[in-house]
Parts: structure tokens; sequence; C-alpha cells
């Protein structure tokens, strides 16, 4: 059965999943693919779910509808076994996707390069530039590409469309995309700062403004999308202007397992000198580095537990990541001149009061600060957490990645 139809028509105003329909989110990494069906005006997930561990004889389904989240393990051979299988507990758990009227399949994409300033209607020609995209982002882009071509094979009537991470930077000015590089050089190969989660920063710093019953145009913003990665970005009038990833994402901020910011000679003094190879130093910086790298864990919440056993290397760690984060917020002050609002988001900014409490600790003279009681806790919803006086807001506005894509994909679609 082809489980989604009617793609063009209308959906019955009396459908259980409104008017407008549905749009299914993919997220495809290199052995896993998330995925959410998305309402995208009410801005629900209706089903959710991740398939792990793909191309291993153990793979894990999770499928979570109306509350009740179904698990399969099992052999999933590749991509389209993955969304096959995905497909399957629709048809089988629910929710029924017919009845759903996916209007859109909206895919994340890690790298647009200089290619994609905005999502873009799947087709031959945008395939084959992704492709042509992937030695920027030789771990995303590939997989990313994979689970669309799987996902159009599978849902060939719905029309399918690429959100882009790098999209919302494509508006940095030159003097903060250019790397001080021979120019020849850079441009032969494509390097420049393309910067990432763009289709976070996006939506919150528009969430932002909507909660406050601002004009966005009017608004100078800090976003910092603080998650197992994480970025800062500077956003004038709704116009990304600064950010802290570049070519890929591992320069800037202290991240869980990535570096962030380093000197690029590091690189060449463990080739000559510890006698790792290029790939050794790949791995090293993005996967055994950051938080993991100095204290052995990558959780926020494992090393607020160590500092307070009194454990050297987590208090270290924190240090490090917190210098890192406020070094960017005063960096990004000197840009924007003014700052209205600072942000935090994603895993670690929704959730970690006491890293928000450190990053703003002693910025008075900047005109932020924090109130210790609004601050305090996990924030759900948008929440203001500087005093009254203080001249900059700053604010936890949790991110919502599926939805923001959701919403391009229907503007595509739509017109
Ligand atoms: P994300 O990549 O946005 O899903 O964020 C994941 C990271 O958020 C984790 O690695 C933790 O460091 C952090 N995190 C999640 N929940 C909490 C919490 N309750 N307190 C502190 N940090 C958290």
């Amino acid at each position: 059965m082809n489980p989604v139809t009617g793609v063009g028509e209308r959906p019955s105003e009396h459908s259980a999943f409104g008017a407008h329909g549905s749009v299914l989110v993919i997220n495809s990494g290199s052995s896993s693919v998330k995925y959410q069906l998305v309402n995208p005006v009410g801005g629900e997930a209706i089903a959710s779910g991740l398939v792990e561990r793909i191309g291993e004889d153990d793979g894990i389904v999770s499928h979570t509808f109306a509350g009740n989240t179904t698990r399969r393990t099992g052999a999933v051979s590749d991509h389209g076994a993955a969304l096959r299988l995905v497909l399957g507990l629709f048809d089988e758990v629910g929710p029924d996707l017919e009845e759903a009227h996916v209007v859109a399949v909206g895919h994340r994409v890690v790298h647009g390069g200089a290619v994609f300033s905005e999502p873009a209607l799947v087709d031959e020609a945008v395939e084959h530039a992704i492709e042509e995209i992937s030695p920027l982002a030789p771990l995303h882009n590939p997989a990313n590409l994979r689970g669309i071509q799987v996902a159009r094979e599978l849902l060939p009537d719905v029309p399918h469309v690429a959100v882009f991470d790098t999209a919302f930077f494509s508006t940095l000015p030159t003097a903060a995309s250019t790397y001080a590089l021979d120019r020849v050089v850079a441009a032969e190969h494509g390097v420049r700062r393309y910067g990432f989660h763009g289709t976070s920063h996006q939506y919150v710093s528009g969430k932002v403004a909507r909660v406050l019953g601002r004009r966005l145009g009017d608004l100078n913003q800090i976003v910092l999308h603080l998650g197992n990665g994480a970025s800062a970005s500077a956003v004038r009038g709704g116009v990304a202007v600064e950010t802290s990833m570049g070519l890929t994402p591992l320069e800037g901020l202290v991240m869980g397992t990535r570096t962030g910011d380093i000197d690029p000679a590091v690189i060449f003094h463990l080739h000559r000198n510890a006698g790792m190879s290029v790939d050794e130093i790949d791995e090293l910086l993005n996967r055994r580095s950051g938080l993991k790298g100095l204290s052995g864990e990558n959780d926020l919440r494992e090393i607020h537990r160590l500092v307070a056993e009194g454990d050297d290397d987590a208090r270290g760690a924190l240090d490090v990541y917190v210098h890192r984060l406020r070094k960017y917020i005063g960096a990004y002050y000197a840009v924007l001149g003014r700052v209205d609002v600072v942000t935090f988001t994603a895993g670690v900014g929704e959730n970690d009061d006491i890293v928000r409490a450190l990053a703003c600790e002693g910025l008075q003279n900047l005109g932020i600060a924090i109130d210790p009681a609004r601050n305090e806790g996990r924030k759900k919803q948008p929440t203001i957490i500087s005093p009254d006086w203080a001249p900059t807001l700053v604010m936890v506005v949790p991110t919502n990645e599926e939805l923001a894509i959701a919403r391009q994909a229907v503007a595509l679609v739509e017109g």
C-alpha cells in the first residue's frame, strides 16, 4: 500500500489532524534515522521515532504515538530497510499516514555549501548538488542524501523538501564568513565559514520576537544553542551577522566531544610529533575532545555530579566550557553594538541553570544579568530569566528544529 495519497488535495476540515495536514520530518544520519510527524500549524509532534544501528545485526527501532512507545529490535540492513520499518510501524500502530494527510516530507541536510541559501524542493538536480557539497561534510551529507533517496522511492507522490543547517547563515557579511587564507586556495576549495544549527538559530530568534510581541527587525540578538553540539550567533533584525561554527561544525564553542576553537597548528604538531594521521586527529578533535576529552564525560549532568564530588577534571572542563561561552557573548556584543536579547536554547541551554548563571555572571556592565529565582530549573516554555532592571533581556526559549523544518517545507510547497 502506498501510505501517502491524495497529495495536492486539501485534507478534510474534519480530519483529526487539522485542516492543513502534516509533515513528515526526517533527519538521516550515517547509522540512524530520526523522524517526526508534525502538525505544522499547531506545532505538536503527532508521532516520532528513531531507528538506530543501521547496518548492524542489532538495530533498534522505537516509535511513539499517542503516548505509547513501540520498540523493535533486529537487523536493519540499510536506510531503505530502516524507512520501510518506520512506514510499517505507522501502518501497524498508527497514526494512519493517509488520514494524517502528509503534505510534504522535510529533510534535514547539514551542509548547503554556497549553493543553498533557502530550502529546496528536491529533484535530481538538488540531489546532485547535495552530493557535490559532500566533501565539505563527509560525515553528514552522504547520510542525509541517502535518507532523501530512499524516502523519495518509498513516498514518491509527496513533495520532498531539503532544509539546510547552513542556510540561515548565508547572510553572514563577507568579513565574518572569510578566513584570512590565500584567497585563490580558499575560493578553489570552498573554504569559508558557513555556520550550522541555522534552523535552530532562525527559529529561536523568530520565536523571541513573537513571544515579546516585538518586531524581529527591531531586535539585536545573541542566540546560544548549547546542546551536545554548540554554537552561538549574532542576529541583527532577524538577519544572521555572525556565528561560531565555520567550514564544519567543529569551530567555536566547547562542545560535548568537539574542541571548538583550536590553533590549527595543533594538528601539524600532532601529525609531526605524535605520529597521528589526519584521520586520527579528525577523530580526536571531533569525538574525543570537548567536555569528554577534558573530563571523561560529555553530558553536563554528569559533569555537575562529578564537580559536586570534588572531581578536578570535571571542574576544569566546566571552567573551559564557560570561559569560551563568555568570550563569545562579549565578542558578539562588540559585533552587534547593542544587544536587546540573549537567548539560551537546546539541551544545555534549556535545562542547565548553572551554566546559564555562570555564562552571565559579572556582565552587569554590559547590561546582562540573571535573576536567580527566574533562572532556576528546566524551562519547557519561553521564559525571561533576567531581572526587570536589566536593559538586556536574557531568555530561555526551547528550540524545535522539527517544527521549523516542517513549516519551511509547507511554506515552499504551498508557495
Ligand atoms: P541536545 O544535543 O540539544 O539534545 O543536548 C544534549 C545535552 O544537553 C546533553 O549532553 C547534556 O549535556 C545536556 N542536558 C540535557 N538535559 C540536561 C539537564 N537536565 N541538565 C543539564 N544538562 C542537560
